[in-house]
């Protein structure tokens, strides 16, 4: 077996300290293969979006540990890539411009960044808005631009907290169908947090449940379905019988079923 891309080994996150001092993940232990996507659900507060900062670099673990590449992550690198809900984008830079930004920071020239910027604009569709501003974009395409950017790092592990969430039904469907078209492609590992369960078990291998108070490991799901996913996968039945365990292990609550 290869070594996993992400672990989680005992991890602890407690923010403050003292009678101040939270825990929001208890424990967390769990492996992500290399080329593997995830996805993460669980209630608001169990800990996802602070999972996904730990690996990200973006937050510091209080004990455990969490390593890329077998490596103990002690901060952000350009080997993983992070797309936030909200689009995030340079307002006074080009939708161009802003695709751009981490390659100057990687020390390409003008040429290359240019290259490389509209070669990830034409992957999700936006070539023809490069010197637009983000300003006059839909949502939608806002969010385009900021996966090109991520995109066009060229990390090898992408990390995307609810990155479709403010989204209307059908561009977030295009959007899934987006990241399995390009993942097919560069098997990139990702980690994709959502509270739609549709889309959790849609894109993914395997879901991630997590429990809150403290957040730890629930359970988790195998989706033991073919790739490409298609509309047809999605409409079958076996679709809807994991995607109603998946909503079960969130959402079900055997207090109230009396
Ligand atoms: P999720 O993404 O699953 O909704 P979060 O990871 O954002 O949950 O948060 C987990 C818990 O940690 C929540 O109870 C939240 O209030 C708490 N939390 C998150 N960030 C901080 C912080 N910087 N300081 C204190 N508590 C925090
Ligand atoms: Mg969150």
């Amino acid at each position: 077996m290869t070594a996993p891309k992400i672990s989680f080994k005992n991890t602890r996150k407690v923010f403050g300290t003292d009678a101040d001092a939270f825990v929001a993940i208890g424990d967390l232990t769990l492996d992500i293969a290399d080329g593997e996507i995830v996805t993460v659900v669980g209630p608001s507060g169990c800990g996802k979006s602070t999972a996904m900062n730990m690996v990200a670099g973006l937050i510091s673990y209080s004990a455990g540990e969490v390593l890329v590449d077998g490596t103990p992550v002690t901060g952000p690198g350009p080997d993983r890539g992070v797309i936030f809900q909200q689009y995030a984008l340079f307002p006074w830079m080009t939708v161009r411009e802003n695709v751009e930004f981490g390659l100057k920071i990687q020390g390409q020239n003008a040429q290359e960044r240019h290259e490389t910027a509209m070669h990830y604009l034409s992957l999700v569709g936006l070539a023809d808005f490069a010197d637009a501003y983000p300003k006059t974009l839909s949502g939608g395409m806002k969010q385009r631009c900021a996966i090109a950017r991520a995109y066009a790092v060229n990390p090898s592990v992408l990390l995307m907290d609810e990155p479709f969430g403010a989204l209307d039904a059908l561009t977030r469907v295009r959007l899934q169908d987006q990241l399995l078209d390009t993942w097919s492609k560069d098997k990139r590992t990702v980690m994709f947090i959502t509270h739609d369960v549709d889309e959790a078990v849609y894109i993914a291998h395997r879901v991630i449940v997590l429990a809150a108070n403290p957040g730890r490991l629930q359970e988790i799901i195998d989706v033991n379905l073919p790739f490409p996913r298609t509309e047809e996968i999605r409409l079958s039945p076996e679709f809807t019988e994991i995607r109603n365990r998946v909503w079960r292990a969130v959402y079900h609550r055997p207090e109230r079923a009396a």
